[in-house]
């Protein structure tokens, strides 16, 4: 077989080993004979390289005009565009999914990048009258200086470009650390970045784990601002490490997103958005449908037809044509699915539907497959429930009419995703109203989130920011309001004027 690739940090526009001298290897999840490339294991001294060649960057990047800012973004998101085939190859190899939604991850970036293009245009702020007369009032948007960014493997180009593009349409300088399982997709945004004319400095790569790399980028005081995503147990610690300091701190977190079937609903529509929104990217997108609210009276109809498609899934190497669903991501990401399973069989009347168990033998042997599984008659205060499982597991929750179904969508830590099926407006738009989530969905799954709307949920799933759209720009810089007085007398405000 060919010796992998070595990959390098990219600090102050050079690719370069970590002072550790040290590696890991990536491989691929559906084949773990595949070594995808050897990536540098950094630790703090990197990672304080990487901030200081960001903050000198920032001194003359906060300077360079908005709108040349956005020009570079605009011809990154144009080769993105040009290498999506092999950059979508690379990350199907390195995370699993399949080629469709790599393709998708990559086209996500794309959008957003041409998106954040444009702000360099824009970046609006607001300009109003004063209480004065010959007095100008106006608000402009500043940057942070040097960001740090923790990144999830789940959407390894997408989630970097959400955090990336606006950090830097802004002025601000970035130092990212991708998810240890995923370097290569940020080392492929980064490479188009870096050919695409981005001064030294700017943005700085990072590789290494969470506790080596992640926990120096975001307690060290020269860092303005932490934007993560992943889990609601780090997110919580990155909350905590950012406090003393009041950094910026953008959390992006766990899921347990439900999907309401009412008995009016298109089952054929409900049943195509269930099996996409609970086994797309097997099930690991914070947005997966990982509870399906479903009225009793289309309930036995429904779960039987939920389970004949998802028996049927084609599970297997992403890269294959037809396969529709691919491996857990790594070993004891799959061991952990598998532990969700057992905890569902032992639920009290909870009942195994189908699947529930690992894929084995030929070529399944190589990967961490798990089985599309399906658990019905679920309940409130089950921990298949309330827990984000991450994987290809699913629950059928029965209910009894309407308000049940928006008190059990409630009943839940997180509050990303939700949506409903249904024919009828008036419990369309009660649900969209009384379902508190950052997202929500009438006649389509719990996924699909698009690049011009903010993305971010309510409760344990974020701290109050949103990712994408104009909303990311609040994250990635302060607002400064400028008095301009032209008078020429000392003129007293209002409230100092009674
Ligand atoms: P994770 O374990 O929290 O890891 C996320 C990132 O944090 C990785 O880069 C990880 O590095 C790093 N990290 C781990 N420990 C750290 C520490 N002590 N200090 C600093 N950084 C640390 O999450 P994951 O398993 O990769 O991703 C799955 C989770 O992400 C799920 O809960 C999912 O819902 C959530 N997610 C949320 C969204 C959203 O937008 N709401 C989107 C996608 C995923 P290593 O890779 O080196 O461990
Ligand atoms: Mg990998």
């Amino acid at each position: 077989m060919k010796k992998p690739k070595v990959y390098k940090n990219f600090i102050n526009g050079e690719w370069v080993k970590s002072h550790t001298g040290e590696t890991f290897q990536n491989i691929n999840p559906a084949n773990t004979d595949d070594v995808v490339g050897i990536f540098q294991q950094s630790d703090d001294q990197d990672v304080d390289a990487a901030i200081s060649a960001a903050a000198e960057a920032y001194k003359s990047w906060r300077l360079y005009p908005a709108p040349k800012r956005g020009e570079i973004l605009y011809r990154v998101a144009q080769r993105l565009l040009k290498d999506k085939e092999e950059i979508s190859r690379d990350m199907t190899r390195e995370m699993g999914k399949v080629l469709a939604e790599t393709r998708g991850d990559t086209q996500e970036a794309i959008d957003m990048t041409y998106y954040m293009a444009g702000e360099g245009r824009r970046s609006f702020g607001q300009t109003t009258p004063s209480e004065m007369t010959n007095k100008f009032c106006m608000s402009i948007r500043q940057p942070l200086g040097v960001c740090g960014m923790i990144t999830p493997w789940n959407f390894p180009i997408a989630i970097p470009s959400w955090k990336m593009t606006p950090a830097l349409v802004l002025g601000n300088t970035v130092v990212i650390k991708p998810a240890t399982y995923t370097p290569l997709s940020v080392v492929n945004l980064v490479k188009a970045f870096e050919e695409e004319g981005l001064p030294p400095g700017v943005v700085n790569l990072v590789s290494g784990s969470g506790s080596s790399v992640g926990q120096p980028l975001m307690t060290d005081k020269r860092v303005g601002c932490v934007s993560f995503t992943g889990s609601t147990d780090i997110g919580r610690k990155i909350s905590e490490a950012c406090s003393p300091d009041f950094k910026h701190c953008h959390l992006e977190m766990g899921g347990k997103n439900c999907i309401i079937i009412m008995d009016d609903a298109d089952l054929d529509l409900a049943l195509e958005g269930s099996l996409w929104g609970a086994f797309g990217t097997t099930g690991q997108r914070c947005t997966a449908s990982s509870r399906l609210i479903i009225h009793k009276k289309v309930y036995n109809k429904f779960t039987k037809m939920l389970v004949e498609r998802a028996k049927a899934l084609k599970v297997g190497n992403g890269l294959e044509d037809g396969i529709e669903m691919g491996p857990a991501i790594s070993e004891s990401q799959m061991n952990s699915v598998l532990e969700y399973m057992r905890i569902g069989e032992k639920e009290d009347g909870a009942k195994l539907l189908c699947g529930g168990g690992r894929l084995t033998g030929g070529a399944y042997d190589k990967g961490w497959f798990t089985q599309p599984t399906i658990f019905g008659d679920v309940e409130p205060g089950m921990r298949i429930f309330k827990e984000e499982i991450f994987g290809s597991v699913t629950d059928c929750i029965p209910v009894n009419d309407f308000d049940q179904a928006i008190e059990f969508a409630n009943d839940c830590a997180y509050g990303l995703s939700a949506s409903i099926y249904t024919q009828d407006v008036n419990r369309a738009f009660t649900a969209m109203r009384d379902v508190y989530t950052g997202i929500f969905y009438v006649n389509a799954p719990t996924i699909g989130a698009e690049t011009h709307m903010p993305f971010g949920g309510t409760k344990h799933t974020g701290n109050g920011h949103r990712e994408a759209c104009t909303q990311s720009l609040e994250v990635f810089s302060e607002w400064k309001s400028v008095y301009i007085d032209f008078s020429g007398t000392n003129q007293r405000a209002q409230i100092d004027n009674q």
